[in-house]
């Protein structure tokens, strides 16, 4: 799960790690309180008014400018908010931008140059270890930098069992070719920001810049987070970060009816239960020839109501061009399932508008296939799960 910049700055500094301070606001009046509060906790009256999407390279669109007095806060939020902010990493539509962080200037008057840094913490596929990766090439894209010039890229490898150790944190200090004060703010920054990395479970952190100021402080300017999906019952206080108006409407619906969902390429929509029996299910329709849309796992509970969810989300996907519905009725009984499929074959009427492939096997899966034979919908049943994928690749043909 993405997060906002401030809400990701929240985290780290629930963790000791440095920030840039700001105050989230939804409307210009807002901006200029958090603008006034701001000033008063700092003594700065700049500010940079910051557009909250879940999406980087929003300096580069416009999302992100300068504010040197209350009026300007007004203006410059005013502007942002509301508006359809294009990046080089959203679609060409752009993303809605519903508030903004505001935030203290950090770059501040006179500082001829301040230094820029990039710090991600993320997991090493390859060793299954989390490490550091950090470049002295803050604030520009990452990927430009790991392709001109990939040696002012460093990684560092994290055991899993000891942790962060103080000379891993002075190594990167070091590297960055930082000395004195901002050594240690530095070593200081690194090991907090390792630290709330595991404590927060999370799947990424990329700051970027992490800035060194004029007074040699080192803080986060900007905050990509990414939570892993799978530990958020361990942080309630993070599940309530979400934002769905970021998130792909098909997955958000999934979720509410409690569906595992993932979308995919292919032109063959799955619904199956168990998570298992879903793969098996998409490697068979491979091996006939075809390809998967999705995987889907209704779970154990196949009603006709979560029948009816699981067909709208598969036909959201306008690839889908035939439906291969594959359960088996081990808890579930196979002739409730079906009559699933028949109440929600017929409640959506002309929704469902590719052919429809059902293979029930187990539990009462006799009466299944009589009762979707005897519905006169156009459903093809199959028993053995070959017949069934080579039904769907007949479809198709
Ligand atoms: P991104 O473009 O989405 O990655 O957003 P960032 O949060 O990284 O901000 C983009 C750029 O805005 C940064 O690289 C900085 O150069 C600039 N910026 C961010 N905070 C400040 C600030 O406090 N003062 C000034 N003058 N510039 C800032
Ligand atoms: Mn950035």
């Amino acid at each position: 799960m993405n997060v906002h910049e401030y809400q990701g700055k929240e985290i780290l500094a629930q963790f000791g790690v440095g920030i840039q301070r700001g105050v989230v606001a939804t409307t210009p009046d807002e901006a200029v309180a958090a603008a006034k509060q701001l000033t008063e906790e700092t003594g700065t009256d700049w500010h940079v008014i910051k557009a909250q999407v879940h999406a980087g390279g929003r300096g580069k669109g416009g999302g992100v400018k300068l504010a040197k007095s209350l009026e300007e806060v007004a203006q410059i939020s005013d502007d942002i908010i509301g508006m359809q902010l294009v990046t080089p990493q959203t679609t060409a539509e752009g993303k809605k931008v519903h508030q903004v962080l505001v935030a203290e200037d950090v770059y501040y008057p006179g500082d001829s140059e301040p230094k820029e840094f990039y710090i991600s913490v993320l997991l090493n596929r390859a060793t299954g270890r989390n490490m550091i990766m950090y470049s002295t090439e803050g604030g520009m894209d990452i990927e430009t930098v790991a392709e001109q010039t990939p040696e002012l890229i460093f990684t560092e490898e994290i055991d899993p069992t000891v942790g962060i150790i103080p000379f891993q944190a002075r190594k990167v200090a070091f590297n960055l070719g930082l000395s004195g004060t901002a050594f240690k703010g530095m070593t200081k920054f690194v090991t907090a920001l390792y630290k709330a990395y595991v404590g927060a479970d999370a799947a990424l952190f990329e700051i970027n810049p992490v800035l060194k100021t004029s007074d040699d402080k080192i803080i986060a300017v900007d905050a990509k987070v990414t939570l892993d999906e799978n530990a958020l019952f361990r942080h309630p206080d993070f599940e309530a970060m979400r934002d769905i108006r970021e998130e792909n409407p098909t997955d958000v619906a999934a979720r509410e009816v409690g569906l595992n969902y993932v979308a995919l390429d292919g032109n063959v929509g799955c619904m199956v239960n168990g998570a298992g029996l879903a793969m098996a299910t998409m490697d068979l329709i491979k091996q006939a020839g075809g390809d998967p849309a999705n995987f889907l796992d209704v779970g154990g509970t196949a009603d006709a109501a979560r029948v009816e969810a699981a067909f709208r989300i598969i036909l959201q996907d306008t690839k889908v061009k035939a439906i291969l519905i594959n359960i088996f009725g081990g808890i579930v009984r196979c002739d409730r399932v079906a009559q699933g499929i028949v109440d929600a074959y017929k409640n959506m009427g002309d929704a469902i508008n590719v052919p429809i492939i059902v293979r029930l096997q187990g539990t009462n899966a006799d009466i299944a296939k009589e009762l979707i034979d005897a519905s006169g919908l156009e459903v093809q049943s199959a028993i053995l799960f070959q017949e069934a994928a080579d039904k769907v690749q007949a479809v198709l043909q």
